[in-house]
């Protein structure tokens, strides 16, 4: 079935705009119209730099990753071209599906050529032999999209044979993901793709070493990869101009629930969070903001006395928080929060691959804790009790599971009971 309408970006049109300022601006499904905004002068100025300066443009530009744990991209490309093992790959991870997360999307439908002409840098920079988009199942308008923007590329020679000259060959794939969550772990899209089932391996070896069928391999988002154009644009200088010191560049935000105006932001690094509901209209009129869900299920909660927090990599670590993969999420006062707290429990105990047993079980015990603690709201021993369970499974969690879901999985919670003091007032 066809996706609903296309992503809200209530800012398309606007002056100042970087990475959505073709969004509803041009036709996505015409090179034509791409390439008379701008499009390609990335590649083109790329393949006048050769590969190695466009790394190190990149590490200059201090780009860190926007899937949600903000590694430097520069130092990732660099590490992979370094290999002596060949071919080298790249994965574009666009299996976009934390709760909340939608801002790969905004760019997959509403500019998909950018994405191309991106992993086409990328590739020349890393020396790859060929990328793949690893496109979240649930994007139908998205894969039209794309196949659509490769096509036309291949016709044009930005893919294939010899692009632009240069006498290196690369081209693009898609493979969809399922519907699993797992399946944007890094390593769990290796194994999908290489067509096994879609668990994470162990790390090391990472997969600057031994990554896609064993090959060192770049593993980027979707929006990480879509500011190296600019960055090629207007250089590593310009670029750090952007945001602020410790985050640079432009940012993506997604923005929902009980607000005016939700959809995906465009900001600067170093707006505050209050700024950005702001942006969205604000809480619904009559409504107060109860408390705000920042970088999505595997992210935590923040009060509405803390939206002055700064949303940059270092103001959200500053404040004990995360901006992990750009969700901004306000709850008022209308939303039972211990009933959102059981949902995320729910989705993980599902969203587990059941491959190492802190995650396997702790998940489902965290379910059932939860449901204790909000059925038993009179009974305040019993929920001390369960607090303290919730704790120390958490823990085991965060400490012990082989992948980011396990390791996350407690965190809402986790920020529920010490932020919001949430299952402490049910107590
Ligand atoms: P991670 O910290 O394990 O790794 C970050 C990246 O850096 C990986 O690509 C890793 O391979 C690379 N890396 C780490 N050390 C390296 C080194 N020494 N040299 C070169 N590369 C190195 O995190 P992760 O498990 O990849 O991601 C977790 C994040 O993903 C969470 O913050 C979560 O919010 C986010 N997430 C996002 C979505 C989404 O839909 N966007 C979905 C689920 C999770
Ligand atoms: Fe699978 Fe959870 Fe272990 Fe990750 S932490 S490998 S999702 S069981």
């Amino acid at each position: 079935a066809e996706a609903p309408p296309a992503m809200a970006v209530p800012q398309a049109g606007e002056a100042g705009l970087m990475l959505l300022r073709r969004v509803g601006q041009v036709d996505p499904e015409s090179l034509d119209d791409y390439l008379a905004a701008d499009g390609y002068a990335g590649l083109r100025r790329a393949v006048e730099m050769g590969p190695a300066q466009v790394i190190a443009e990149v590490k200059e530009s201090r780009l860190m990753g926007r899937g949600g744990a903000a590694f430097p991209a520069g130092i990732k490309w660099e590490s992979t071209a370094n290999q002596p093992a060949t071919p080298r790959y790249l994965v574009c991870n666009a299996d976009e599906s934390e709760p909340g997360t939608f801002k790969d999307r905004a760019i997959l439908e509403g500019d998909p050529f950018l994405l191309i002409e991106s992993m086409t840098i990328a590739g020349f920079a890393i020396g790859a032999a060929r990328g793949y988009i690893y496109l979240r199942g649930e994007y139908p308008r998205a894969y039209r999209l794309l196949s659509n923007a490769i096509e036309r590329a291949r016709e044009r020679g930005f893919l294939g044979v010899d692009i632009l000259g240069t006498g290196w060959s690369y081209d693009l794939e898609i493979r969809r993901g399922a519907g699993a969550y797992i399946c944007g772990e890094e390593t769990a899209i290796f194994n999908s793709i290489e067509g096994y089932r879609g668990e994470p391996r162990s790390k090391p070896p990472f997969p600057f070493e031994a990554g896609l069928f064993g090959k060192p391999t770049v593993v980027n988002n979707v929006e990480t990869l879509c500011n190296v154009p600019l960055i090629m644009r207007i250089g590593a200088k310009a670029y750090t101009g952007i945001g602020t010191e410790g985050s640079t560049g432009p940012k993506l935000f997604c923005v929902s629930g009980n607000l005016v105006r939700p959809g995906v932001y465009e900001v600067p690094f170093g707006a505050t969070l209050g700024q950005i509901l702001d942006l969205a209209g604000g809480v619904t009129p009559g409504r107060k903001l109860q408390a705000v869900l920042l970088g999505g299920a595997a992210g935590g909660f923040v009060r509405p006395d803390e939206l002055d927090i700064p949303l940059t990599f270092e103001g959200a670590r500053a404040n004990g928080t995360t901006l992990g993969s750009g969700v901004v999420l306000a709850l008022d006062d209308s939303v039972d929060l211990p009933g959102i707290l059981l949902r995320i429990a729910r989705f993980f105990r599902d969203e587990s691959c059941g491959q190492c047993v802190p995650c396997r079980v702790g998940t489902v015990r965290q379910e059932e804790a939860l449901l204790r603690i909000i059925r038993n709201r009179q009974d305040a021993a019993a929920k001390g009790q369960d607090v303290d369970l919730l704790r120390d499974i958490g823990l085991v969690m965060k400490d012990s599971s082989i992948c980011g879901l396990g390791q996350a999985a407690w965190n809402a919670v986790e920020s529920a009971i010490d932020r919001l003091g949430i299952l402490e007032e049910s107590r």
